[in-house]
């Protein structure tokens, strides 16, 4: 049977989103294959109750390997799913990518000889086997990747797959005791959070407001900051200003920052650069604001308004909060 074991990362009582959209993925592949979509999570048990490891089955676990171990921290999560995977028969490892997603699949990769391919943005199945698309040529061009591996290792590009209930039951949480290796437990968590720009995830956030080097100094993160705080979004901004220092690295989008798919991005004051372009193209609708109407970014943009920033994004942040109180 060919199943794929899923790394399912947790904070606080709740799976990230793009852990639960790697599950999805992993479930829908695992169908089309006749096999099963497992997941493993690694934690403190205290923090993983029964009901929060059975609710992956919503996303088309059938099963969850339950360890009992660091939280947060790659390799006791590289022995886990190597023990699980050699004891399951495990044929693919599936991670939704971020920084954990790349260090526990790299790790992974070398524990079991795989083979793997890292930024994909889509799997499909072919003569019983999964074929990896990458992106590649500043995303200009797709590559299929093969595996001839026993173990493939599939590491999306952060946020490709889209999280899905698929309405199944819980899945069944079975507990696996790992043996970690001494040099696993030497990395300890010190503090874990969020460095954002509003303090808010920005790649979960359904709505961003992103600032380019067109706001002119850093105090303009201030309004789109009001800006998205009257939306209930998150701010993100481009690699220029976050290499002047405007605003903090956390925020970046692009091919050296995160690649985010929120159901409304809007660019205040950037150019829209390919490097800008290939974190943000597949957001639901992008709303830019230039005063260049030449600007590429109107070449991607569902909506486009030409104008000078500092008299637009004020008057749009009042409109809405007046939308609201009334
Ligand atoms: C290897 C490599 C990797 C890179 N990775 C990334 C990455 O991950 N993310 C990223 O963002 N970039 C990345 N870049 C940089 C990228 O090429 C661009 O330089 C950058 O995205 C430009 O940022 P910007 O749009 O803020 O600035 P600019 O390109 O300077 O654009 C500013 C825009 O603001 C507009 N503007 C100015 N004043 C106003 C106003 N008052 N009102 C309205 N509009 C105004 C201007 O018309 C202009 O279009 C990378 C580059 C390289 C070479």
């Amino acid at each position: 049977m060919s199943s794929i074991l899923v790394y399912a990362l947790h904070n606080e009582g709740a799976f990230n989103k793009n852990s639960l959209g790697a599950v999805s993925e992993g479930a829908r592949l695992a169908g089309e294959l006749g096999g099963e979509c497992h997941a493993v999570v690694v934690g403190e048990q205290s923090g993983l109750a029964d009901d929060l490891c059975a609710s992956l089955g919503r996303y088309g676990a059938a099963k969850v390997f339950r360890v009992e171990g660091p939280e947060g921290l790659a390799q006791p999560v590289v022995d886990a799913m190597a023990k699980i995977i050699g004891e399951n028969g495990h044929r693919y490892a599936l991670f939704g990518g971020g920084l954990l997603g790349f260090e526990i699949g790299a790790g992974l990769t070398a524990r079991l000889d795989a083979g793997v391919c890292m930024e994909v943005t889509n799997v499909r199945t072919e003569d019983g086997k999964l074929v990896s698309e990458r992106p590649i040529l500043q995303d200009s061009s797709v590559s299929d990747v093969h595996y001839r591996s026993d173990v493939g290792v599939i590491i999306g590009r952060l946020n490709a797959f889209e999280a899905r209930e698929s309405g199944e039951a819980g899945a069944a949480v079975a507990d696996v005791d790992v043996e970690f290796e001494p040099h696993s437990l030497k990395a300890k968590m010190v503090t874990r959070g969020e460095q954002r720009g509003a303090d808010v995830n920005i790649e979960d956030a359904d709505i961003l407001v992103a600032g380019g080097r067109g706001l002119g100094k850093a105090e303009g993160f201030e309004t789109l900051e009001e800006l998205a705080g009257a939306l209930g979004g998150a701010v993100a901004a481009t690699r220029a200003v976050v290499d002047a220092g405007w605003y903090s690295y956390s925020a970046q989008i692009g091919q050296t920052g995160k690649t985010v798919s929120p159901k409304l991005y809007l660019a205040a004051g950037i150019s829209g650069a390919i490097q800008h372009k290939v974190g943000m193209q597949s957001s639901e609708n992008i709303v830019a604001i230039n005063k260049d109407a030449n600007a590429p970014i109107f070449e991607f943009s569902d909506l486009g308004i030409v104008g000078d920033l500092n008299k637009i994004v004020p008057k749009l942040t009042e409109a809405v909060k007046a939308r609201k109180s009334g």
